[in-house]
């Protein structure tokens, strides 16, 4: 076993060494807590990450805890139940199938969102991925994963003191992580060369064992090639459309061959967003050096591919120039049996057919399961891509749709859990899916949900604190900076919470629409509101970095009285401790661009009520108790002024008034059954489980059938 040069273990404890390989120990607080306990200040100096703890800790420490009667109590427990989760069938749902043909689904992301130990990630879109492939693992689902390793990360991110975004260099250390080289015969890393690309790309390739979900990463960060070529897996969604490309063929056609090399037979495809999309490509060739024709095996192929829409927004879809696709894929097109044009052909959008070639339209055309993320982005897709079945009417358009879940092991606060084990029963963990079981949440007593959430609202104002006093000793910025960091939040105010990446269409400043009318909500004196942002723009985006800075200047504002904070470098520990630990999630995109949304699920589910415009998972969760809405349906005028209007009224109506409103032992009362309609409305419904089955009914079942008909 490699685990990282741990210097020491004693062999009573070496299930330490199994356990901090596996990313199963992110969504189990009892193993998280086998290392905590073994020194609470190290856990918390190493962010939470156990490979780190096993390398810091002393001989001693180790000793101790081996002769310690209640740690090896515990520790026996998290192992045995580790070993038997990760060992076992394959799932229920899926016996129908007969299990010797079955072969295992492969899911392809550019991005997965795990654990922020593990920089892999941008935003929703790969916290999906990460949600999918954990859930994956919780239900038995037969699936590998295939991805990047970004050695630098997305961005870490600092704000200048004028409220510029900034970027921080940050490389990974590769050794202090929960992640592994695959070797080759030799005991040497695993390097492939891209098939059929020329000049040659090599990729060197990791793996993180995530549960029983094996997730294979790409590097081109490896002596072998060139500058420009180790460059291609350096950070996340390039600028540079070339480098973009060649990003694109390394994730579809080199993860592809790590696959074949690795000797994984696999029946289904999965594409999450078509940045994998030439995956396809080598599913085709493959089925075609067996002999089929192309349009046998493309064929195939299609009845055997899902493909996972995510963007509502025209501009948001890989477009390439034509003559970058021949550049790298003229000795490409005859491995298939194709001609110039009719692979050219494959990427055209009807209505744009000299814009280049299109992933989307691509993917779409090739894959025979299609889905957007949620019943409106259904719609809105088969409404933006009828052109491609210009016989069906827009109804009929082959385009289904599954609303994203949140794997939520991963998303409850564990102090919540301890509280949910208490009164939905035992068994709840292994019945999250089902609506009954979150009844039961009626049960709690008022108070101690209240002071569930209060002590989740210390910690996370506490954490800001702390946050903003290591900037103030490290990097001397001047006090008011220091104070837009939120060293004057206050936990008895009503704490609103808006956190995502910042892109002009989620509107992250409609708040501040009407100065005037949000600073005497500010400024109350009896019923404050304070509001915490948090969020990055995307390098390439000054717009998104300008909106950034207005906000952040407002935080700097003496004249909004200290109620505004902007948090820097907002990632997945932050994230946890604000949608646990503010009072209302705010969400205000403008519609219908946001495809599903999910941080308002994981504050939902933690008795975070949220106040959003009628998009994405909203329109399906919203049902009049469980939190606000508002722009129900569209109207004319002015949409920013329509829709901060809407937010100031029900601040000012229904949500100051019922948040302060306490009885005699200071509870509000009307407040914490709000909070109990968010969990007990959404918990199951937008859950990964829920939405894991939904793609194995709707889909994977009846590929499978394909498969084994073949
Ligand atoms: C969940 C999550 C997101 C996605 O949030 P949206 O609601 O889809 O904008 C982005 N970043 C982090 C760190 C998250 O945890």
């Amino acid at each position: 076993m490699d685990i990282k040069e741990i210097p020491y273990l004693p062999e009573r404890l070496s299930g330490l060494g199994v356990l901090a390989s596996n990313l199963w120990w992110s969504w189990h607080p009892g193993a998280r807590m086998l290392f905590k306990m073994l020194d609470r200040q190290v856990w918390k100096e190493s962010r939470h990450n156990p490979v780190k703890v096993l390398k810091e800790l002393s001989k001693e420490t180790f000793d101790s805890a081996a002769a310690d009667k209640d740690y090896l109590r515990h520790y026996d427990i998290v192992l045995s139940r580790f070993h038997k989760e990760i060992k076992g069938n394959t799932c229920l749902l899926l016996e129908e199938i007969e299990e010797a043909r079955m072969h295992s689904i492969v899911y392809f992301s550019a991005e997965y969102g795990l654990h922020h130990s593990l920089p892999f990630y941008a935003g929703g879109l790969g916290f999906l991925a990460g949600d999918f492939i954990k859930e994956c693992s919780d239900l038995r689902v037969p699936l590998i994963a295939v991805g990047f390793m970004y050695p630098e990360g997305y961005l870490k991110q600092q704000i200048r003191e004028d409220g510029w975004q900034e970027n921080i260099e940050q490389i990974l250390d590769r050794d202090s992580t929960s992640i592994f080289r695959v070797l080759d015969e030799n005991g040497n890393q695993l390097i492939i060369k891209v098939p059929l690309i020329e000049p040659p790309i090599h990729v060197a390739v990791w793996k993180i064992a995530v549960g029983r979900v094996a997730l294979y990463l790409m590097d081109t960060d490896i002596e072998i090639n060139n500058p420009w070529n180790r460059g291609i897996s350096a950070r996340l969604y390039t600028g540079d459309i070339q480098q973009r490309l060649r990003q694109e063929i390394v994730l579809g056609i080199g993860g592809a061959e790590v696959l074949e090399k690795l000797g994984i037979k696999h029946s289904i495809l999965h594409l999450n967003e078509g940045h994998a999309a030439f995956a396809m490509l080598e599913r085709i060739r493959d089925n075609v050096l067996k002999g089929m024709n192309y349009s046998e095996a493309s064929q195939y192929v299609k009845k055997t591919t899902v493909f996972t829409t995510h963007t509502p927004v025209v501009a948001g879809h890989d477009i390439f120039p034509f003559q970058l696709i021949e550049k790298y894929f003229h000795s490409y097109w005859p491995s298939l049996g194709l001609d110039r044009d009719s692979f050219l052909q494959l990427g055209l959008h009807p209505n744009d057919p000299d814009a280049g070639f299109n992933m989307t339209a691509f993917a779409l055309r090739m894959s025979g399961f299609c889905n957007g993320v949620s019943k409106k982005h259904g719609e809105v897709t088969r409404k933006m891509w009828q052109s491609l079945w210009p016989d069906l009417p827009e109804n009929k358009v082959p385009i289904d749709y599954i609303t994203n879940g949140i794997h939520i092991p991963t998303w409850i606060e564990p102090k919540m859990k301890l509280l949910f084990n208490k009164y939905l029963g035992p068994g709840w963990v292994d019945d999250i899916d089902n609506p009954l079981i979150w009844e039961l949440i009626d049960e709690i007593p008022d108070d101690e949900l209240w002071k569930t959430h209060f002590w989740l609202k210390i910690k996370l104002i506490d954490a800001i604190r702390e946050r903003a006093r290591q900037r103030w000793v490290n990097n001397r910025i001047s006090p008011s900076n220091i104070l837009a960091c939120g060293t004057l939040l206050d936990p008895s105010v009503l704490t609103i919470g808006f956190a995502r990446r910042f892109v002009t269409y989620k509107r992250a400043d409609l708040i501040f629409y009407n100065l005037e009318r949000l600073k005497k909500l500010l400024n109350d004196r009896w019923r404050p509101i304070q509001i915490i942002f948090a969020g990055k723009a995307h390098p390439a985006d000054d717009p998104g970095k300008r909106i950034l800075q207005k906000i952040y200047n407002f935080a700097r504002d003496p004249g909004l009285c200290g109620r505004i904070a902007f948090i820097e470098d907002y990632e997945e520990q932050f994230a946890q401790y604000m949608v646990h630990g503010v009072d209302v999630w705010l969400n205000n995109p403008l519609p219908p661009m946001e495809a599903s949304g999910t941080s308002g699920m994981k504050a939902a589910l933690n008795g975070v009520p949220h106040l959003s415009i009628m998009d994405g998972w909203w329109i399906e969760g919203y049902n009049g108790e469980n939190g606000w809405a508002f722009n129900h349906e569209e109207s004319e005028g002015n949409q920013c002024q329509k829709d901060a209007e809407a937010i100031y009224r029900i601040l000012e109506e229904e949500i100051i008034p019922c948040y302060y409103k306490v009885s005699d032992h200071g509870i509000p009362a009307d407040w914490v059954r709000i909070m109990k309609n968010s969990i007990k409305s959404n918990a199951a419904k937008f859950s990964a489980r829920r939405m894991v089955k939904e793609y194995i009914d709707k889909f994977y079942i009846k590929e499978l059938k394909e498969v084994q008909n073949a």
